[in-house]
């Protein structure tokens, strides 16, 4: 059996068929960039990235497409509030987002999208949209006619009339039905804009996700992934645009994310009750946070707590204990990559017995990670085998080197797949990019303190690096750095 996902569009549990065999294409709504984001944006992006890492686990090639939102009314506001300009503004949370979400070990997308980038594919589209019938010019705005899509409201499975109540409590007299949403905004003043045929304005969030989407992946994508609370009305009307005017499925695949939950309601900037992603990351270590995040199935809702985290940390420190032990079995164990898992030469009772438990952990892992990316039952299955690894290396019941290396082996490569362990490597990595900015930055600072005749602070940052094994020397040409052991 292979993958199978729950698609919010039937409802069902679906056995998972890409487009072209092998391939996935996925599109996944990124962020409106007009602040840091907060644990509860960070599930989807989260979940997304093991979706993503998990279908390339399987052997897909996957296109993931995430969309930067850079330009919206709650930027604009934000912006003057800081007396910023919008753009300003976008790129720096931009940047932020790009940040947090590294730190949390999420492998940036394929494409990322800008909103402002776009706009003439945008206008293409709404053009289109006009031309078939589906959409009408008002004063400088464009809006989408929603009668003329007979499929509206399918992706939400909201009837027509509850639809009407919910619209008119926004009331814009001048549209034909209040149902009708705006895909081109006519410029406010003071407001950034871009020329457009029906004059300057700027894009609607819909229209926005609709033109990258098919820009980057085609007219038809694989998995269309989102927050829950994307589902009504922003998927619902991406689906009317697209699918009006290519007159094919706009996405096979709807997967929605629910909500993370702080005091029993949803966490979010509007009810004010948020912990930014950057402030969790301070405390905590990406593995503890991504282990909090995935620790229940991403279609039901997860309580933020500072208990939960605190359990998530205890689970780290176990998980790392038990594979940092088994490292020194694999890396004495050259010839297991080669043999793979086969069962070792050994054939103690205890050793048969863990070699079934690491055979368990890869068919529940992938029965459990099949089954529309069951994270808590993975993570589940993980540490049964930790806990049969820890009481195996407790005992002295003759567990031979080789059932360990292959136990070091299995876990190593479920726990990249969900990215609760292996980030310790990238986070070395990253400290040495930094490196070697630091220290020019260090020589550059004492030589202007040379420069200045001020010998005690040139001195002193000298003989602190060479305390760190680095050691500087002042030549004609200038002040170079190497190691020293
Ligand atoms: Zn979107």
């Amino acid at each position: 059996m292979g993958v199978k996902i729950y698609n919010s569009l039937s409802r069902q549990l679906e056995e998972f068929l890409p487009q072209t065999e092998g391939h996935v294409s996925m599109y996944s709504c990124g962020p409106t960039v007009y602040d840091y984001i907060h644990i509860g944006n960070a599930r989807t992006a989260l979940v997304t990235d093991i979706i993503r890492r998990y279908l390339v686990y399987r052997g897909y090639n996957v296109k993931l497409v995430q969309n930067l939102t850079d330009i919206d009314d709650k930027i604009i506001a934000r912006a003057e509030t800081l007396g910023l300009s919008s753009s300003q503004l976008a790129n720096t949370n931009g940047q932020a987002y790009f940040e947090d979400t590294q730190r949390l070990g999420i492998q940036p997308a394929d494409v990322h999208p800008k909103a402002t980038e776009h706009i003439p594919e945008m206008i293409d589209l709404i053009q289109t949209l006009i031309a078939k019938g589906a959409a009408y010019v008002i004063d400088g705005s464009v809006y989408y006619r929603i009668n003329s899509f007979k499929e509206y409201g399918k992706l939400s499975r909201r009837k027509p009339e509850d639809l009407l109540a919910g619209a008119r409590v926004e009331v814009d007299q001048r549209k034909e039905d209040p149902r009708d949403f705006d895909m081109w905004k006519a410029a406010k003043p003071g407001e950034p804009s871009w020329d457009s045929p029906w004059g300057p304005g700027r894009p609607g969030w819909h229209i926005e996700c609709s033109s990258m989407a098919m820009k980057h992946l085609g007219e038809t994508i694989d998995i269309h992934a989102g927050g829950e609370d994307l589902l009504f009305p922003h998927h619902e009307n991406e689906i009317a645009q697209s699918e009006f005017a290519t007159g094919k499925l706009f996405a096979r695949y709807w997967v929605h994310v629910a909500f993370l939950k702080i005091d029993g309601t949803r966490m979010g900037k509007s009810e004010q009750n948020f912990i930014f992603l950057r402030d969790a990351l301070d405390k905590y270590s990406a593995e503890i946070i991504r282990h909090f995040l995935i620790s229940a199935h991403y279609r039901h809702p997860l309580d933020y707590s500072l208990e939960s985290l605190q359990n998530s940390e205890s689970a780290l420190k176990r998980l790392n204990n038990c594979v940092d032990t088994l490292n020194k079995y694999y890396e004495a164990t050259p010839e297991i990559e080669e043999k793979g898992n086969e069962t070792s030469e050994s054939t103690s009772h205890a050793d048969a017995d863990l070699f079934s438990s690491i055979e368990s952990l890869q068919s529940q892992f992938t029965e459990a990670m099949d089954n529309d990316f069951n994270t808590a039952q993975a993570v589940g299955s993980i540490f049964s085998l930790v806990s049969h690894v820890n009481k195996s290396l407790n005992s002295s019941n003759g567990v031979s080197q080789y059932t360990l290396a292959n136990a070091y082996k299995v876990l190593t490569e479920t726990c990249q797949v969900l990215g609760i362990y292996t980030m310790n490597e990238q986070d070395t990595d990253n400290t040495t990019e930094y490196l070697d900015p630091l220290i020019e930055l260090l020589l550059d600072i004492r030589q202007d303190a040379r420069n200045q005749k001020d010998w005690d602070t040139s001195d002193k940052i000298r003989d602190r690096l060479k305390e760190l094994n680095i050691e500087i020397q002042d030549t004609r040409e200038g002040t170079s750095w190497k190691f020293v052991t």
